[in-house]
């Protein structure tokens, strides 16, 4: 399995649940790829926040204050 074949279930896990044998490839592919394993980090914190985006802010990420 390729990283991008990774991404995809990954992004997909979030729609489904994936099937015995993708789950399989996609364990495997992230013990190998730390790459891959900062980007399911990601999707599951990205869905922790937009889950609890209804009384948040948005995230300031203005950074043009500078002298
Ligand atoms: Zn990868």
């Amino acid at each position: 399995m390729q990283c991008k074949q990774a991404t995809q279930l990954l992004s997909l896990r979030q729609e489904r649940p994936l099937n015995r044998r993708e789950k399989f490839s996609l364990q495997f592919h992230l013990m190998l790829c730390k790459g891959c394993r900062n980007f399911a980090a990601q999707v599951d914190s990205l869905r922790a926040i937009s889950r609890g985006y209804a009384k948040g802010q948005p995230p300031s990420s203005d950074e043009s204050e500078s002298k």
